[in-house]
């Protein structure tokens, strides 16, 4: 079964600053579709900011598998149905990859429920990625222990999230801070990947191996069946699995 893939990117900076133009004419959205595309198995098409409802309508997020976020200007702009809707979504099982600057984006903040704060610097040093599991299916195929990025923006610990469930990767940076740069989670349902490359000042996603690595990712968080129902049934005594006399008292 092809996973469906939404790309959503906030194309601005694409938009504004003609360096980022030049590294991704088709914007960051439209060279990480293309990277997914390169599955066969992946079905990736591309939603931004700019159009009506960011384009992440009920039906476009119903007929999505795995949505990837990378937003970094205009977070404030992304309407808070919008945020609410995709976070339904996720509780109920669709995969969501988390890209670079998006630790700031209000759905990453809403599911992890901590400032994401981070440190930062923009000095084009080189990056080096540590596979932390290499069993792990994320970086399954990558040759080697690590994945060197030659030139990135800085991320440096503390990074305010929540513990994850499995950090997959682990970065050094040249200026000597390190990162969790490839964490994992579960909101009700579904999976969640925050993935740290990707400063649109630098071509980070037309690296062969960073593309491998976001396929592997895609194909790690599509939906794996089941949700959580919706609410909280009350389940009167006489409906309970088995024989149950009524003890106590009651405030219902
Ligand atoms: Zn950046």
């Amino acid at each position: 079964m092809t996973i469906r893939v939404t790309v959503w990117g906030e194309n601005v900076h694409e938009q504004q600053v003609p360096l980022v133009a030049s590294i991704y004419p088709q914007g960051l959205h439209g060279a990480l579709a293309a990277a997914l595309n390169a599955d066969p198995g992946i079905s990736a098409t591309t939603a931004t900011l700019q159009e009506p409802e960011h384009g992440l309508t009920d039906a476009r997020l119903a007929a999505t598998d795995v949505l990837t976020w990378w937003g970094h200007a205009a977070h404030g702009e992304v309407a808070d149905a919008v945020v609410e809707r995709v976070q339904r979504r996720v509780l109920d099982g669709m995969g969501l990859i988390v890209l670079h600057s998006g630790h700031h984006s209000k759905i990453f903040k809403r599911l992890m429920g901590t400032s994401c704060d981070l440190s930062w610097r923009e000095a084009g040093e080189r990056e080096r990625l540590w596979f932390c599991n290499p069993g792990h299916a994320i970086v399954r195929g990558l040759p080697g222990t690590h994945l060197d990025i030659e030139q990135e923006e800085m991320y440096g610990e503390p990074f305010g999230i929540p513990n994850p469930d499995e950090v997959v990767l682990l970065s050094w940076f040249q200026g000597g801070e390190a990162f969790r740069s490839g964490v994992t989670y579960r909101r009700g349902a579904g999976k969640i990947f925050y993935f740290r490359p990707g400063h649109e000042a630098y071509p980070t996603y037309h690296h062969p191996l960073v593309q491998q690595l976001l396929r592997n990712a895609v194909a790690w968080a599509r939906p794996e069946g089941g949700a959580y129902p919706a609410g909280c049934p009350h389940v009167p005594a006489e409906k309970a699995l088995e024989p149950l006399v009524v003890r106590g008292g009651s405030v219902h």
